[in-house]
């Protein structure tokens, strides 16, 4: 029935004082598997769910949210945490002094393309580029960085393969002084696996060159592949910050999560393509949203922080107490779901289990217009007090909503249900307190 079937929405829409242990148990297994799902390393899921659970059980539940939602709420922002809560910016040495940037990642992670990306947001920042060419090893290594370089506008410093890195890195930095420079980006040599001979060359240039920022570049479809890499050029090398490529693939972005998490380095942009305009900054909680993979069940939560009112809501549980619940209040609450996006939107924000069985429930939404109809169409005297709509009220009502008088027979009906049903709810919650559940 309709009453029965508001009476879910209205359950699943509302937290239910404080969360208890099965509570967050039942949405943490949806998490974890989420969080593996999405590369997430399995040593940091374990921890990160085991700190999760210790902060989310006892906590209040937000009126306006289930127990499943508030948990993914603190899972959320814990993960925004992990990750080191705001964007971290490239640094740069003060005043006209040259800053060098050191690239380095594994063969095909991206090294040469972001070099050339990063150029770019340097030069609309007003810096003045310039990028050596320090990979000797790779066929075509120094064309397809001059290519790209060209592409930017800005210039590839070069001497060719028969020279050694360091001392590429050396006369880079030199010309850039020489020709107002301010900023030297080195593109190195990778291997395509962790090798001697790569963090040697590495470790010789920042030896002997002043290096002002190490970046590491990571491709985020290996997964947890890039966690590994990260921690070892991390130990070996010591990194600035992480540049994670590659993430407009099919992949969650897990490596992202693990990789602040393993070595404790900002993640600083990330790629999202081929084309030279495809990176972007690093935003925290937008790579939350994506690796939890909670379609917009995150958007939902914010809407619901913003759009209920939580004195209008212990308001109406005075009212409720005191079986004063009337159409009024009723209208509101449905207004309260359109102002969310209408039932219809909120059941297709709800991925698979979370809703807590509210998938299953189909509700009409036209069903639901034809009770505003209704309750339109009713006088304010008769909506404060539901008592007096008599037969002849009934039957103007009806007219009033272009509908049959049994329709309006049968809300009022439901809606005397309905109330009951909200007071046995209240009576069950206790509902003492600002951040308690609403009925
Ligand atoms: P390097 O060996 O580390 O210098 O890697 P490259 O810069 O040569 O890049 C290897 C391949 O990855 C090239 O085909 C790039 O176009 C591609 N690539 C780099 N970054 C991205 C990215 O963010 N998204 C996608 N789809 N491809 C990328
Ligand atoms: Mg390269």
């Amino acid at each position: 029935s309709l009453s029965e079937k508001l009476q879910n929405v209205f359950k699943n829409l509302r937290g239910k004082g404080r969360l208890s242990e099965a509570d967050v148990a039942t949405a943490l297994k949806e998490v974890k598997m989420a969080l593996l799902e999405a590369d997430v390393n399995f040593k940091v899921v374990k921890n990160f769910i085991k700190s999760v659970q210790e902060r989310a059980v006892g906590q209040d539940v937000m009126s306006s949210l289930t127990p499943g939602q508030m948990v993914i709420k603190i899972v959320n922002e814990e993960m925004v945490n992990l990750m080191g809560s705001e964007t971290t910016e490239i640094s740069f040495k003060p005043g006209n002094e040259i800053t060098v940037i050191m690239m380095c990642g594994l063969q095909g992670a991206g090294k040469t393309t972001t070099t050339a990306k990063l150029a770019g947001k340097f030069k609309s920042k007003g810096k003045k580029p310039l990028l050596a060419a320090c990979d000797i090893y790779r066929p075509a290594a120094i064309e397809q960085l001059q290519i790209n370089g060209d592409k930017q506008g800005v210039p590839v410093f070069t001497m060719g393969d028969k020279h050694k890195p360091v001392n590429i890195a050396k006369a880079a930095i030199e010309h850039a002084a020489k020709n107002n420079y301010n900023v030297v980006i080195l593109d190195t040599a990778g291997r395509l696996h962790i090798d001697e001979d790569m963090m040697n060359e590495l470790i010789e240039i920042k030896e002997n060159v002043n290096v002002h920022q190490a970046i590491l570049v990571v491709d985020s479809m290996t997964g947890q592949d890039a966690v590994n890499v990260a921690e070892m050029f991390n130990n070996k090398i010591g990194i600035d910050g992480v540049i994670l490529t590659k993430l407009d693939g099919d992949t969650r972005g897990g490596a992202a999560l693990s990789i602040r998490a393993v070595t404790g380095k900002p993640i600083l942009y990330v790629g999202m393509g081929e084309k030279l305009s495809d990176l972007e900054q690093f935003y925290p909680d937008r790579m939350a949203s994506r690796i939890l993979g909670m379609g917009d069940i995150l958007t939902l939560i914010d809407k619901a922080q913003i759009d209920f009112d939580e004195d209008k809501a212990r308001q109406l549980e005075k009212k409720i107490k005191k079986a004063e619940f009337d159409f009024n209040d009723f209208l509101e609450q449905m207004q309260q779901i359109k102002k969310m996006g209408g039932i219809g939107d909120i059941l297709k924000m709800m991925p698979g289990g979370m809703g807590g069985g509210l998938k299953d429930t189909e509700i009409d939404e036209n069903a639901l217009s034809g009770v505003e109809a209704i309750i339109y169409s009713m006088t304010k005297a008769e909506r404060a007090n539901p008592d007096i709509i008599n037969p002849s009220r009934k039957k103007r009502i009806a007219k009033g909503a272009g509908v049959d008088i049994s329709e309006v027979n049968k809300l009022v009906k439901q809606f005397e249900q309905m109330k009951k049903m909200m007071k046995q709810f209240s009576g069950m919650m206790g509902g003492k307190g600002a951040k308690r559940g609403k009925f």
